[in-house]
């Protein structure tokens, strides 16, 4: 016993390596975009900002914050569908947790979805590299199999909270400093509520919030509203003017000897939304508070034959509304009527049932 006692004891290497201090990332914190470029696969290979310019401002805005600790922040993504920000939620959550040491929390609208987001959009993303072999190490390691990372450290450990927001009760203590919500026009209000309580102790408590937007001025798109409503614009190098692409839709599609290009709606010269900029419709009226629409138009990496004939197949007044919805990211509720307390007057003077509406 004594003997034993007096031998260093074996230790687990990666395990020493944690003692010794040795970060995985090491002391200098790499920002953000360095990260998403070495750990996050997008495809085949790693993550780009080619063919999604405008995501590298949002990039370089969270990381500002992040590595100033600014507090109290929010930024709400109205967004067209598979514009890439998801790949760039998933990489900030790990990002945070793992190199910036904050416990994170990215919210689906339920369980089901979430363990499913988990199987299929998180792990998958992490490439053979620092991020993946410390896990494989040990040095890190899921502690749940469903939707829950461990990020140890000298300091304690960190968690990445992958959640379904329908079903609160598996969560209902966790604090937070940072938090995600994906999709959040389909995620409970009542719910969205209780996870903002969840960042009260963080000195951080930054919010990030990304849907295509539905229902006009409701959810993201209020959210969007509330911000300082960043549009992309693109420049015309014919005529100088700047175009928000999805506000002229269709006005800048044009076809050129079987080609579809993108063209300004006042002289018909070629578009490029790769030299677009970031402005904000209103600026310093947010409180702080960031917001961006961000389309398929302002993403190359979405072929502009697919946004086309996607538009060409809509004709329905719903289908267009849909359209609206997920390519233009401009809110349409179509077809979708909102219940107000005229609707209801209307069914019950018209309808042969009978509807009573609740006192106000
Ligand atoms: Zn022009």
């Amino acid at each position: 016993m004594r003997e034993r006692m007096g031998h260093p004891r074996k230790k687990d290497p990666a395990l020493g390596q944690i003692l010794q201090g040795d970060a995985p990332f090491g002391a200098e914190a790499p920002p953000l975009g360095a990260f998403l470029k070495e750990e996050i696969r997008a495809g085949e290979r790693g993550f780009t900002f080619r063919g999604r310019e405008p995501l590298r401002e949002i990039a370089a805005h969270l990381d500002g914050i992040l590595r100033l600790g600014l507090p109290g922040r929010t930024v709400s993504v109205l967004k067209g569908a598979q514009v890439g920000l998801t790949t760039l939620a998933i990489g900030l959550a790990l990002y945070a947790a793992a190199v910036r040491r904050l416990n994170v929390g990215y919210f689906l609208p339920d369980q089901d979805f979430a363990d499913r987001f988990d199987a299929t959009r998180v792990r998958p993303l992490l490439r053979g590299s620092k991020l993946a072999r410390a896990m494989r190490e040990g040095c890190w390691k899921g502690a749940s199999p469903k939707g829950l990372l461990e990020f140890p450290g000298l300091d304690g450990s960190r968690f990445l909270y992958v959640l379904g927001l329908r079903d609160i009760g598996n969560a209902i203590s966790l604090p937070l400093d940072l938090l995600i919500r994906d999709e959040v026009d389909d995620l409970p209000p009542g719910n969205l509520k209780w996870s903002e309580d969840r960042l009260d102790a963080s000195r951080l408590a930054l919010t990030v919030n990304l849907a295509v937007g539905r229902m006009p001025g409701e959810g993201i798109h209020a959210m969007y509203l509330r911000g300082d409503q960043r549009r992309w614009l693109v420049p015309c190098l014919g005529c100088g003017k700047e175009w928000a692409l999805e506000e002229e839709w269709p006005g800048v599609l044009k076809e050129e000897e079987g080609r579809l290009l993108l063209a300004c709606p006042g002289c018909g010269a070629a578009l490029s939304p790769r030299a677009g900029r970031w402005a904000a419709a209103a600026p310093g009226e947010s409180g702080g508070e960031r917001s961006y629409r961000l389309s398929q138009l302002a993403v190359p990496a979405i072929g502009l034959e697919r946004v086309a004939a996607k538009w060409e197949a809509a004709r329905l007044p719903g289908e267009r509304a849909r359209f609206r919805c997920s390519s233009l990211a401009m809110p349409d509720a179509g077809e979708m009527q909102p219940l107000t307390r005229a609707l209801f007057r209307r069914l019950r003077d018209e309808a042969p049932c009978w509807l009573e509406e609740v006192p106000a």
